[in-house]
């Protein structure tokens, strides 16, 4: 491509509503524009890359055996309805109206949708296991759009839903899924960690998150360095990845022994007001245990009656809204299933929302006995995650757990029957009889991907793909192509034959003063650079520069395909 026939848009200066360097430099580098709050549109570069993205995805989900197809974004309210989504998703789903009155929403997830198609399609355990993938535009009104595309409201997902005729199939394909993953991340040129998201009664692997790896993630991950150990200890959405974490308030300490507590004895260990507007949520997990929230909300949240026990869905209609204050009996995901955040925003307790308290519990450093809604035996830790988890040994007893923090990039998941039997998807089994699927999905942030490869990927000068995903692989820049036929027949010859090698060329013949050329094939992150001028040529050389590398190196003439391989 030429730059004078392409569409390059680069800024000096970052708009300074961008806070993270990912959003800094795809605004820089002209890779995405903002339209509103948390939509933005994919300009030529950018788009580049989101399509080299997708395809490792679709290349290795292929190869996977999984199948694509395309769902609608918009989705009739009656599917969710039945498994009674509609009404406790939350604010993040986006309902709208035709011209008919009927209801709609801008598709979250496509849980409902898929598996509204699989009881249409499949009747048989021969057409079992079955997994369906698509990749597609997803809406989520976002409680905080930020960072461009890393958390936008209109964003690409891979997502892929897997039937089985019972649960030794569905973890058979979730087993393969979690490879996949890793074969995608790894072919994407990303430092990623699969990350334990859930464990409970679906069994030892329910849930995994992938995230790369970066201080300015949202999440913090838990890992052991000498074992594999790792899990999201799923820190708030709400707390700032850049802000300073707060010191330790206070050593590990039993807040109290078993019994029944207070909201006004937990309020005061937490040292949070016990105003009238602190109330306590139980839930019921998908795992079937009881997980105790205590909330500090809003309107919404006076509508709850204090220790009520409520189903998952219900519940994360208030709790997406309020501050969860602390929680207890927590397991991993138990609050979490695709498509619902929820922001924990604590003052001095952190609650844990991951199989790390579970797997955590012999370590003796969280606080035990905490049942302060009523005498539920499930209700039993509360863990600091800020005093608890650096230094100390490591649930599978393996070493010393470190901190990190994470983007979350993909999240797999066992589903077993939730939505099939609430959909009455069933098949016939071998012996005919009408069994209910079994189910699985996995979800991966397309669009997330491009920037948390540049927070992981780039430099005071700009981004530096990793090669797998950068727009072009070189960048052919001349130094007086107006002046010189030399140069001139030069790069239009290297351009010709380096694009007949299936190097995919950014050719800047704008004739634009050096330092400007370099200083944008630099910024858009262009992995390698060759400069040519008529003082090297009448050397025969060429200038080459790794995007990496420190300082430019002469080569010969015909030397370049060495370097770019
Ligand atoms: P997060 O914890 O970041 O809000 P999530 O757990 O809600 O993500 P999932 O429901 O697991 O997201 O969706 C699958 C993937 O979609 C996520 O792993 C993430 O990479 C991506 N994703 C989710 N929300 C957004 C968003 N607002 N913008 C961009 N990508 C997103
Ligand atoms: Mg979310
Ligand atoms: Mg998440
Ligand atoms: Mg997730």
């Amino acid at each position: 491509m030429r730059v004078s026939q392409f569409f390059l848009s680069t800024l000096k200066e970052a708009p300074t509503e961008a806070e993270l360097v990912s959003h800094k430099l795809m605004l820089r580098a002209g890779l995405i524009k903002r339209l509103g709050s948390g939509l933005y549109s994919w300009m030529p570069l950018g788009l580049k890359v989101l399509r080299k993205v997708e395809n490792i995805v679709r290349e290795e989900m292929d190869r996977a055996g999984a199948i694509e197809l395309l769902m609608p974004a918009v989705i009739p309210a009656e599917l969710w309805q039945e498994t009674g989504r509609w009404d406790v998703f939350g604010p993040q789903m986006l309902k709208i109206r035709d011209r008919h009155e009927r209801e709609f929403c801008f598709g979250p997830t496509h849980e409902e949708v898929i598996t509204d198609v699989a009881r249409r399609e499949i009747k048989s355990y021969r057409q079992l296991p079955i997994n369906f993938y698509q990749i597609q535009t997803k809406f989520r009104d976002e409680i905080r759009p930020r960072f461009g595309v890393m958390r936008a409201r209109e964003f690409v997902m891979k997502d892929s839903y897997s039937f089985h005729a019972d649960r030794a199939s569905l973890e058979q394909t979730y087993e393969v899924m979690y490879q996949t993953y890793s074969r995608i991340f790894t072919r994407l040129g990303l430092k990623f960690r699969a990350v334990a998201a859930d464990t409970g009664a679906i069994g030892g692997s329910g849930s995994h998150e992938f995230h790369v790896l970066a201080d300015s993630g949202e999440d913090a991950i838990a890992f052991c360095p000498s074992s594999d150990y790792a899990a999201n200890v799923e820190l708030a959405e709400a707390v700032s990845p850049s802000a300073p974490r707060p010191a330790p308030t206070q050593p590990m300490q039993k807040i109290s022994t078993p019994g029944k507590h207070s909201i006004e004895q937990v309020c005061e260990y937490l040292k949070v007001p016990a105003e009238k507007t602190v109330k306590t949520l139980l839930v019921e997990g998908r795992d079937g245990g009881v997980v105790a929230l205590l909330l500090r909300g809003d309107h919404e949240l006076n509508e709850v009656k204090a220790g009520k026990l409520l189903q998952l869905p219900e519940a994360v209609r208030f709790a997406s809204d309020a501050q969860i204050l602390a929680a207890a009996g927590c397991r991993a995901g138990s609050l979490g299933p695709v498509g619902l955040n929820i922001p924990i925003i604590a003052d001095r307790s952190v609650a844990v929302m991951s199989d790390f308290v579970c797997g955590a519990n012999e370590d003796g450093y969280h606080l035990t006995g905490v049942n302060f809604v009523r005498d539920l035996p499930e209700l039993k830790e509360v863990v600091d995650i800020r005093n608890a988890v650096e230094g100390d040994p490591s649930p599978d007893g393996k070493g010393i757990l470190e901190l990190c923090r994470g983007i979350e990039v993909g999240h797999i998941f066992q589903l077993g029957n939730k939505y099939s039997s609430a959909m009455n998807a069933t098949f016939l089994d071998e012996s005919g009889k009408d069994r209910v699927m079994e189910m699985g999905c996995y979800g991966i942030g397309v669009s997330r991907i491009v920037a948390a490869a540049i927070e992981q990927n780039h430099d005071a000068r700009g981004i530096i793909w990793p090669p797998s995903i950068a727009p072009y692989e070189l960048a052919i820049v001349p130094i007086g192509m107006g002046r010189s036929e030399l140069v001139k027949d030069t790069v239009n010859k290297l351009y010709a034959d380096l694009k007949a090698a299936g190097i995919e060329v950014l050719l800047d013949d704008r004739d634009e003063r050096p330092g400007v050329m370099f200083a944008d094939m630099e910024l858009v992150g262009i992995p390698h650079r060759i400069v040519v001028g008529e003082r090297g040529l009448k050397e025969g050389n060429l200038e080459y520069q790794g995007r990496r590398d420190e300082k430019a190196q002469a080569i010969a003439l015909n030397s370049v395909l060495e370097f770019v391989q």
